[in-house]
């Protein structure tokens, strides 16, 4: 059976492109199969770059075809950031907590509504070739977190067509939704192809 490396660490993202992926005749590996994973900086100037070095890092070091992702909030009146920065907005301690508290300072220099969107680009790299696929879902950012579900800058997205944040949205409803799970699906649907 053919092998496809997903570039991460998280159970939860893992889980999720694995649902997506179900139907193809692949097995999916993640990092939490090796011991030593390579821990791939994130050096690019965009989502592309830096989903492409993570599957190209991948792929050099097991040899395995493989995908990187990246993904961040990127807001208009910030002029796109934290973008590509934003796990790290609050600095290089930054967690949850600190980027959203920081997110809410800068956004409030400005008058409502905050658009912003989520983005994600996904890189398949099999020592040959890239494919490439992108998602992203456009919404709003609000200065006072609301909801316990989901990571990062959930608590603060609302998006388009909703008058929840991803906080309050079950992990269902978000993945209907979400910027990742457009992502992997497009991903899906050209990898099919050849796969
Ligand atoms: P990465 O693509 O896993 O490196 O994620 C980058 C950062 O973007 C995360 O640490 C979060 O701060 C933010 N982010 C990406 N996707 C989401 C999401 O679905 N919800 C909330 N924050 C997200």
């Amino acid at each position: 059976m053919k092998k496809i490396l997903i570039a991460t660490r998280n159970k939860g993202k893992l889980n999720d492109i694995k649902e997506i992926f179900k139907d193809l005749e692949i097995e999916i590996l993640s990092f939490l199969d090796f011991e030593d994973a390579p821990d791939v900086e994130e050096t690019g100037k965009s989502f592309e770059e830096n989903a492409q070095l993570k599957a190209k890092a991948c792929y050099d070091k097991f040899k395995i075809p493989s995908v990187g992702d990246d993904s961040g909030l990127v807001v208009e009146q910030l002029n796109g950031e934290p973008g590509i920065y934003s796990a790290r907005y609050a600095g290089e301690n930054a967690n949850d907590f600190l980027n959203n508290e920081k997110l809410i300072k800068e956004i409030q220099k400005f008058p409502e509504p905050h658009r912003a969107k989520f983005v994600c680009v996904a890189s398949y790299f099999d020592g040959e070739k890239f494919v490439n696929a992108y998602g992203e879902i456009k919404g709003r950012v609000i200065t006072e977190p609301r909801g316990k579900n989901g990571f990062g800058y959930d608590p603060l997205f609302i998006p388009n067509g909703y008058d929840k944040t991803f906080g309050e949205l079950s992990h269902e409803e978000k993945n209907k939704i979400s910027h990742r799970s457009m992502t992997f699906r497009k991903l899906h649907k050209k990898l099919e192809a050849f796969l």
